[in-house]
C-alpha cells in the first residue's frame, strides 16, 4: 500500500451493547481510497457492529474510527458521506423506484432536474434504466437489491457498506450480481466494504479482507497471501481446505526448518517466522492441491510417504481423494484437477499409493 493516509480507520475499536461483553474486541483496520475490503465471518463475528459504527447508527464503546484523518466518533451518521446497503433490502413498497432513489436526496437542496438526471444516472450504474415508475412488487429479488444498491449510489458516497447484500439471492443471480459488483466499483472509484459469511465470495471480489472471529481480524491480507500465506491455523482452516499435522522443530538452518512430523517423518519446510525454533512444538500445513498422488514411488527426490485411499469424491473440475497415512489421525485431503498435473494414472478405492510434496508447499503454523 501507499504512504497516503487511509481513507478509513479503525483504531483500537471496541464495542459492547451491555455494558459487559464486548462483542467487538481491539479491531483494527485500514481502509485505502478506492479499495474493496471484505470483513469474512461467521455469523456473530461482529462484522455488522462494525458496520454500524463507522456508518455511525451504534456508538464506539471504545477505540477510534477515523474518516480521511478525522476521528468521526461524535459526528452524525448523515454528515459521514458513507452509504449502506443492507441484506433485506430496505426500500420502501409504498413508493416507486424514482421516488425511493430521490428520497435519499430529500434533505440535500438538490433541483428536481438534478434529482431525476441523478436517478437515470444511478439506474444505468445498476442496469435498470426505465425502471423508474416500477413499484417494489414488480421488482425481482435482484432488481429490488439493485434499486437499494441505486439508492445508496445516488448519494455519491465517499464510502459504501454493503452488509451480506446478496445474501437473499439464489446461487447463480450471485455469482451475477458478484461480478457486476466489482465492475461496478472499479468503475465508480467507490471505496467498498464488503461483508459476508462466504468465503468464495470473498476470495472473488476483494482486494483485501479481514478475517474476523469472536471480534477481532485474525488476518487483513489480500486474497492470494490470506491462501498462500495464512498466519494461524484458525485462518488456514476458514480459507479453503487444508491438512494439518503437528511437528517438533529439530534445527533451523539458512531459512529452511527441518521437522519430526507426525505420520510424515522426517521433513523440510521453509522458515520465516520467529515461532519456527529449535524444539517448538508446531503445526504444518498443505493445501489439497499441493500433495501429489502415485501408484509408484516417484523418482524426482520430492519426499513421499506410503498411504491408503479410503474415499474419493468427485466434484466436476476436480476429484477428491481421502488417503489415510500411518501414525495420523485424520486422512489427507488430495485434490486432482481434471488435467491431472498432480496425478499419474486413475487412482482406486482402497489402493496403496504415494503421496508426494515439494517442501516449498508447507506452510508453519503456531499451535493455537
Ligand atoms: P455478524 O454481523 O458478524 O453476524 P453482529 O455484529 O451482528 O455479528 O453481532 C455480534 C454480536 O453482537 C452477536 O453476539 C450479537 O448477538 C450481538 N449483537 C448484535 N447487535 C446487537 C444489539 N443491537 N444489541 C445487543 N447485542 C447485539
Ligand atoms: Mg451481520
Amino acid at each position: 500500500m501507499t504512504t497516503e493516509k487511509p481513507l478509513v480507520r479503525f483504531e483500537n475499536v471496541q464495542k459492547s451493547y451491555d455494558g459487559e461483553i464486548l462483542v467487538v474486541k481491539d479491531f483494527n483496520l485500514d481502509v485505502a481510497k478506492g479499495e474493496f475490503v471484505t470483513m469474512l465471518g461467521p455469523s456473530g463475528s461482529g462484522k455488522t457492529t462494525c458496520l454500524m459504527m463507522l456508518a455511525g447508527f451504534e456508538p464506539v464503546t471504545n477505540g477510534n474510527i477515523y474518516l480521511k484523518d478525522k476521528p468521526i466518533n461524535n459526528v452524525a451518521p448523515h454528515k459521514r458521506g458513507i452509504g449502506m446497503v443492507f441484506q433485506n433490502y430496505a426500500i420502501f413498497p409504498h413508493l416507486n423506484v424514482r421516488a425511493n432513489l430521490a428520497y435519499g436526496l430529500r434533505y440535500d437542496k438538490i433541483e428536481k432536474a438534478e434529482v431525476g438526471r441523478r436517478v437515470e444516472e444511478a439506474l444505468e450504474m445498476v442496469k435498470l434504466p426505465g425502471f423508474g415508475n416500477r413499484r417494489s412488487n414488480e421488482l425481482s429479488g435482484g432488481e429490488r437489491q439493485r434499486v437499494a444498491l441505486a439508492r445508496a449510489l445516488i448519494k455519491r458516497p465517499k464510502v459504501l457498506l454493503l452488509d451480506e447484500p446478496l445474501g437473499a439471492l439464489d446461487k447463480k443471480l450471485r455469482e451475477e450480481m458478484q461480478l457486476e459488483l466489482r465492475a461496478l466499483q472499479e468503475s465508480v472509484g467507490i471505496t467498498f466494504i464488503f461483508v459476508t459469511h462466504g468465503q468464495e465470495e470473498a476470495l472473488s471480489l476483494s482486494t483485501r479482507i479481514a478475517v474476523m472471529t469472536r471480534g477481532k481480524a485474525l488476518q487483513v491480507a489480500s486474497p492470494k497471501d490470506l491462501y498462500n500465506h495464512p498466519v494461524s491455523v484458525e485462518v488456514a482452516d476458514f480459507i479453503g481446505q487444508m491438512n494439518f499435522v503437528e511437528a517438533q522443530v529439530m534445527d533451523v538452518r539458512n531459512g529452511e526448518a527441518v521437522l519430526d512430523s507426525t505420520g510424515l517423518g522426517k521433513i523440510s519446510a521453509p522458515a520465516s517466522s520467529d515461532f519456527v525454533q529449535k524444539g517448538a512444538n508446531i503445526i504444518v500445513a498443505i493445501r489439497p492441491e499441493k500433495l501429489i498422488l502415485s501408484a509408484e514411488r516417484r523418482s524426482d527426490g520430492l519426499r513421499a510417504v506410503q498411504g491408503t485411499i479410503k474415499t474419493s469424491a468427485y466434484l466436476g473440475d476436480r476429484d477428491h481423494f481421502y488417503v489415510s497415512v500411518d501414525g495420523c489421525e485424520k486422512p489427507f485431503a488430495v485434490a486432482i484437477s481434471e488435467t491431472g498435473a498432480n496425478s499419474d494414472q486413475s487412482l482406486e478405492r482402497q489402493s496403496i499409493v504415494w503421496l508426494s510434496w515439494a517442501d516449498e508447499s508447507l506452510i508453519l503454523l503456531p499451535r493455537d
